[in-house]
């Protein structure tokens, strides 16, 4: 017989194809965070983690930025990994606030990139507002704590203002930060200044990406006020949710899986990784079960991807 010039190892090959259903498929993590905003790992080293992990299919999901993206495609590339350029963009819908991650195989657009400015402008706002309100219950100079407690220029989010509460001695840990002064409904959740769900979904759509709604079962929302956030989302030019993120208990992802193929979706999996050391780990995702719900990277512009080009 004659050697054969493919590839026979079973790791490249996998590495190539992804399977046409989400059950029990490996490598793939497509939310992740970096420094670009609140991961604690550089694009890079997250890189070289998703690698030690035996990850082949991955999307830098920061909020609202894609400026880890370029430096994370290089280490990415070196190490075999592909790479989906992506970001977590931040919104309201009935007043509640939303996550949004845009899969975007064809790069940004112009109203993307404005969109994505303007977004850092509302974190400046937002952060202004949180720091006055977080005022009243003990932290001074919650800004510039904040700040510091960011280590960098990059536009700061809840967790710092919740590591500032914990370092001004206001609260004994982050857990405690987020539920009693940053959590959802709470003081310093402050919605106002992002945009509504279906500007943002204007925008993934504007740069022929896929819009997918980063963990639904983390809005604390009724299974009925999800089927309208749903259909808002589609109505919208959605076309997609996470079915699992991180660990998700078995009968809840099978209820949700329904609720995703009633709509038509097509569902997403992800870690929602910001750092080491904690329960999850890129790639930490609990096994999608079978289901009608068809893998995003089965979507027509998803199919370089999907098969590693
Ligand atoms: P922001 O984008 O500024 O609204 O911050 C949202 C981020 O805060 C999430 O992406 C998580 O990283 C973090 N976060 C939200 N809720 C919690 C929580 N209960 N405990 C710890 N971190 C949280
Ligand atoms: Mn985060
Ligand atoms: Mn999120
Ligand atoms: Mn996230």
């Amino acid at each position: 017989m004659p050697m054969s010039v493919f590839p026979t190892d079973d790791r490249e090959t996998r590495s190539l194809t992804l399977p046409e259903t989400l059950e029990s498929v490996r490598g793939v993590d497509l939310h992740l965070h970096s420094t670009s905003s609140d991961g604690k790992l550089s694009p890079t080293e997250l890189a070289d983690l998703c690698h030690a992990r035996g990850m082949t299919h991955v999307a830098l999901t920061d909020h609202d930025t894609l400026d880890g993206v370029e430096e994370a495609r290089q280490r990415c590339r070196h190490h075999g990994i592909h790479l989906m350029a992506a970001a977590e963009l931040s919104c309201q819908w009935r007043g509640i606030a939303l996550h949004i991650v845009a899969l975007l195989p064809h790069g940004t657009s112009r109203a993307l990139d404005a969109g994505l400015a303007s977004l850092v402008h509302a974190r400046e706002l937002r952060s202004r507002e949180i720091a006055h309100r977080l005022e009243k219950v003990g932290l001074d100079d919650g800004l510039a704590r904040a700040r510091r407690e960011a280590g960098s220029e990059r536009p700061l989010g809840r967790p710092d203002f919740a590591a500032a509460l914990v370092s001004a001695g206001v609260v004994p840990d982050i857990k405690t930060a987020f539920k009693r002064y940053l959590g959802a409904g709470k003081r310093g959740d402050v919605r106002m200044h992002w945009p509504e769900l279906a500007t943002v979904v204007g925008w993934i759509r504007d740069a022929q990406g896929i819009a997918v709604v980063a963990h639904p079962l983390r809005y604390g929302m009724t299974r009925r006020k999800r089927d309208l956030m749903f259909s808002a989302f589609i109505e919208a030019g959605g076309e997609a949710a996470e079915l699992v993120s991180g660990y998700q208990s078995p009968d809840t992802t099978h209820d949700l899986a329904r609720q995703l193929d009633f709509h038509g979706l097509y569902g997403s999996i992800g870690s929602d990784f910001h750092y080491p050391g904690g329960a999850l780990s890129p790639g930490t995702i609990s096994p999608p079960p079978r289901s009608h719900v068809k893998p995003v990277w089965c979507h027509p512009s998803l199919r370089g991807f999907a098969c590693g080009e």
